[in-house]
């Protein structure tokens, strides 16, 4: 893929298509080619991603509904993905994985050999997207790889994005949903608040 810019400093695809800018006129990866053989947790395809992430959080997996309880919406993410929301469990993590549901949660869980090296799974009421990921072009120097772009920035105009970020505000740790049946292990060096944490 070729990336130019246009006399504004704004990128676009030397060969581009309608299809390539979502209705924001944000510039987005193409991946050709439909997902084939065993689902790739760690890895989000970004039409997908987007369709998950966009709007009201729906399971990253299935598609349906995220689980909720009284302390919001589940997320499991790599333990080593979030390490700040491990160090300080306040505050807000900024991840582009999707929301879950219990029975994708515990499929994931087995299935993903990311996750089984350090997982945390969180509940979170406010969940709102506030950026993307992508690589983030320069007129002068190399592109930058993996860059967290928040929406109303002006080097949105430099970004060519893969996945929509959100925000997951006032995370809290949830320590019981998945602790059945799982031996999780923490990152080492990790240092956790408080007592040791209950895995399970
Ligand atoms: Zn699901």
């Amino acid at each position: 893929m070729t990336v130019l810019f246009d006399e504004n400093g704004h990128v676009y695809f030397a060969d581009e298509r309608p299809e390539d800018r979502d209705v924001d006129g944000l510039l987005w990866e193409r991946w050709e080619g439909a997902q084939t053989g065993e689902l790739d947790w760690a890895a989000h395809h970004p039409a997908r991603q987007r369709e998950v992430m966009d709007g009201r959080p729906l399971c990253g997996v299935c598609k349906g509904d995220p689980d909720r309880d009284e302390r919001g919406t589940l997320w499991l993410l790599h333990a080593d993905e979030n390490v700040q929301a491990l160090v300080s469990f306040l505050g807000s993590v900024t991840t582009a994985t999707p929301a879950v549901c219990i029975s994708c949660a515990r499929r994931a869980l087995r299935a993903c050999q990311e996750l089984q090296r350090g997982f945390i799974a969180l509940r979170v009421r406010e969940a709102p997207v506030i950026g993307v990921r992508g690589t983030l072009y320069s007129p002068t120097e190399a592109p930058l790889a993996n860059q967290v772009v928040r929406f109303g920035d002006v080097a949105l105009h430099r970004v060519v994005a893969r996945q929509l970020m959100r925000e997951l505000i006032n995370a809290e740790l949830d320590e019981t949903t998945l602790a059945a049946g799982f031996s999780t292990t923490v990152p080492a060096g990790v240092a956790l608040p408080g007592p040791g944490p209950v895995w399970g």
